[in-house]
């Protein structure tokens, strides 16, 4: 049985800078983010103006 290719999350290579809107600083192509209403956000971050997840 072959092994099963990871799925990452994160695109690369669109050359796009990406701020994060809570810290301002750039979140890198290759590094995690998550977008909500339009705005990018490290994970990190948003998991701390979010603490509840993914509720609306
Ligand atoms: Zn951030």
């Amino acid at each position: 049985m072959p092994a099963k290719p990871v799925k990452v999350e994160f695109s690369k290579g669109t050359g796009e800078p990406v701020w994060c809107d809570r810290c301002y600083i750039r979140i890198a192509p290759n590094e995690r983010r998550t977008v909500a209403s339009g705005k990018a956000y490290h994970t990190h971050c948003y998991s701390k103006i979010r603490p509840n997840g993914t509720k609306k």
